[in-house]
């Protein structure tokens, strides 16, 4: 094999196949190479959410509530990933873990007001939300949210923005409605000609391409002539068996995550984070370790997943565990992704490094990762992803 396009897209994950689903729209030949195929790496072991609930005011809020836009307006052109605008439910078990929530909360309101007047919208483009909404609960009316929620917690906030999609089927129709070439190979390096990349070497052989997006995900930062510090860090996810009512409404997860979410600690962290899908299964998670690519199953960490889920839902308690598995997050050092040029070798972009928000932002990095490559002014600031900022 060897060919010529615009873009040859690393990587059939969720990012690899929005930005395919971009390129293609901006009028751009995509051929796609995965050693696996489609959704074979970590989009094949998340559980799909879409949330501005867990983001610390910042860039990454900034391009959550953008994504969070895009994956609404996808749902409309391509849809059959089961699109559930089904919102965000954060509980706290004690007063000090809801006042801290709620000061959470306004903080993103706040950065979202700042935000939206700061960051300008180019001619054509839509604008981002500029507020995050959210509502506290009080503990007595948890339950007209979520009638099946533990009793003695002392309340919540509502995050009517999150949502779910399935990502594995995401990825497949986004891909399949961008009309771009999937080829099933390892790509083996990048072909670099002076300081520019010209395409890269697979096992069926050469493709020559103008411009090369690097979406491997947890393994982006392999590639010998461009490494970058991404790391894997593990999590697990339990499935039950399916209830004929989906018993659960939102996602439902404690404040612990969001704690565990931007903690760089390599030891196991768990929080209780739960939900239903559209099949009637509940998702139980959430575990974050670093422990390299050892995706092996550890019962310890999944009896404590079992047990903090049955804690928020006892209704769990009679359930069966129909399967259980493990993914590894594409983690990066200061918990950005990393979208933009790389800055040793021109004509190479990277769009990796989400870790466990992979699904939620991969929109609106395509949309940047799109306006990068065709000069086109990006929809937000890029310069927070830039993956020069590892140089
Ligand atoms: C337990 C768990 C729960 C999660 N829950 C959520 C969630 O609710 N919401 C959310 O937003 N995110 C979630 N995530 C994170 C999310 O799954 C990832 O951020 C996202 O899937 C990353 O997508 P990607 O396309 O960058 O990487 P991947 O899906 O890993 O895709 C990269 C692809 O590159 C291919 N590849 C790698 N190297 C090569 C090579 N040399 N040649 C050819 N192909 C190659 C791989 O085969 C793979 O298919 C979760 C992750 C885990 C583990």
């Amino acid at each position: 094999m060897v060919q010529t396009v615009d873009v040859l897209v690393v990587g059939a994950g969720i990012v690899g196949a929005s930005c395919a689903y971009f390129l293609t729209r901006a009028g751009l030949r995509v051929t796609v190479v995965d050693r696996g195929g489609v959704a074979s790496g970590t989009t094949g072991a998340g559980e799909g959410n879409i949330l501005v609930s867990d983001k610390e005011p910042g860039p990454e809020l900034d391009l959550a509530l953008r994504s969070t836009q895009l994956w609404r307006e996808l749902a409309e052109e391509c849809g059959g990933f089961e699109w559930d605008p089904k919102g965000g439910l954060v509980v706290a078990e004690t007063q000090e873990v809801l006042d801290a929530l709620v000061i959470f909360a306004e903080r993103q309101q706040q950065h979202g007001r700042i935000a939206g007047s700061e960051v300008g919208t180019p001619e054509g483009a839509a604008p981002a939300p500029a507020d995050v909404v959210a509502t506290c609960i009080a503990a007595g009316d948890l339950r007209e949210l979520e009638p099946h929620i533990a009793d003695g917690l002392a309340g919540g906030v509502h995050y009517p923005q999150d949502a779910q999609v399935q990502p594995m089927l995401a990825a497949a129709r986004l891909l399949k409605a961008s009309g771009a070439r999937l080829v099933r190979t390892a790509v083996e390096r990048f072909l670099v000609s002076g300081d520019r990349v010209i395409g890269v070497r697979t096992g069926e052989g050469d493709v020559y391409a103008d411009a090369v997006v690097n979406a491997a995900g947890t393994w982006a930062g392999s590639f010998a002539q461009a490494p970058l510090p991404i790391r894997p860090r593990k999590g697990f996810i339990l499935v039950t068996q399916p209830f004929v009512v989906p018993p659960i409404r939102h996602k439902v997860y404690t404040a612990a995550y969001i704690t565990n979410v931007a903690s760089d600690a390599e030891g196991l962290e768990t929080s209780g984070v739960i939900e239903s899908t559209q099949a009637g299964t509940v998702l139980i998670g959430a575990s974050r370790q670093r422990v390299g690519y050892d995706t092996s199953i550890d019962y310890r960490v999944l009896a404590k997943l079992a047990r903090q889920a049955i804690g928020l839902f006892p209704v769990l308690a009679d359930r069966q565990v129909m399967r259980a598995y493990a993914g590894l997050r594409p983690y990066s050092p200061d918990h950005l992704p990393v979208i933009g040029p790389d800055w040793r070798l021109e004509n190479l972009f990277h769009a990796c490094g989400h870790e466990g928000a992979g699904i939620g932002l991969a929109p609106a990095t395509a949309e940047m990762i799109t306006a990068q490559i065709t000069g086109e002014p990006t929809p937000r600031d890029p310069a927070p992803f830039a993956p020069g900022r590892f140089a």
